[in-house]
Parts: C-alpha cells; structure tokens; sequence
C-alpha cells in the first residue's frame, strides 16, 4: 500500500515535470525567431536603427527602379507597408505583386533599418542583405459579393410592385 503511494507520487511528479517542459517549449521558440512583421519594422524601437532586422510580408504594386543595380519593393502585414532597397536580381525573382486582384509574393527580408535613411533622402527603408520568396502569390479569387445580389433582387421586386400596380391601372381604364 504505502509502496504504490510512494509509486503514485513519483508519477505525478514526473508528469508534473514532463508538463511544466512542455509549458516552456513554446515561450523558447517564441524567443528563437526574430521575424517581424511590416507593422512591426514601422513601429520598431528608433535605438535598432543601422542594425539588421529580419520580416516576412506581401509583395504589393511593382518593383520601382531605384538605380542602375537596384529596386524598390514594398512589402506589406498588418496593414503597414516597408519600401525595402533590394538588388535587381532578386526583386525580378517576385513573380506576383499584390493588388486588388492578386496576392502577392511573401517574401522575407534581412537587412539594413533605416530610420531616415542617407542615401534615400531621409526615407524610411530597409536595405535588404537577403530577399527570398517563401511562398508564391496567386490570382484572388473573386469573391461573390452578397450586396450585388441584394441589390439584384431589390431591383426585380421594384418591378413586380409597380408591374401589378400598372396592370391594375390598366384593368381601371378598360373597365
Ligand atoms: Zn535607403
């Protein structure tokens, strides 16, 4: 009896252990990825400005030529969008910019912050030191838009009302 207690207790502290391991896995890999988001290399601290900072966001508009070797792209997330000074080799790889019809090419970038950058006129930018596509934009589904068919039927029962409403006028005057 008092042997299985003893057992019974060893096992609660082990899971005990096993769940206070797993309660601390996720905070850890949280730690680990330092991806920001677009929103999140506006807002960033002033003090990082001139270090390298890695996000993730949407291709959006076009490349616009910035020099003989370089682009800008601005890539968007949560809302806010970063013109990021790429090379022009890696800009051409975007195969899809984002826009009312498509979306965009998710990239993420590594480079140089800028708070009001030097070379760029004092623009807030990143000087990208890596560019890559992690995964491919695509066409937007069009979306059916449930206003259009409430309008649509709107419209046709407008028409029965005033179609009976002639039609009785009409009865009215042959009468
Ligand atoms: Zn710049």
């Amino acid at each position: 009896m008092i042997r299985s207690l003893k057992n019974t207790r060893t096992l609660l502290v082990s899971i005990c252990c096993i769940v206070a391991l797993f309660c601390a896995l996720p905070s850890t890999a949280a730690a680990a990825s330092d991806t920001l988001s677009p929103a999140e290399v506006v807002e960033i601290d002033r003090d990082l400005n001139g270090t390298v900072i890695e996000f993730e966001g949407e291709a959006i508009g076009e490349a616009l030529h910035a020099d003989a070797t370089h682009k800008w792209v601005n890539v968007l997330g949560d809302g806010m969008a970063v013109g990021v000074y790429v090379a022009s080799d890696s800009a051409d790889l975007v195969g899809t910019f984002g826009d009312h019809r498509h979306d965009g090419d998710i990239v993420r970038v590594s480079g140089t912050i800028n708070v009001a950058c030097d070379e760029h006129a004092g623009e807030f930018d990143v000087h990208a030191e890596r560019f890559e596509i992690i995964s491919q934009g695509e066409v937007r589904e069009t979306p059916i838009q449930p206003w259009k068919a409430v309008v649509g039927l709107l419209g046709v029962a407008v028409f029965l009302v005033e179609w009976r409403f002639y039609g009785r006028l009409k009865e009215r005057n042959l009468a």
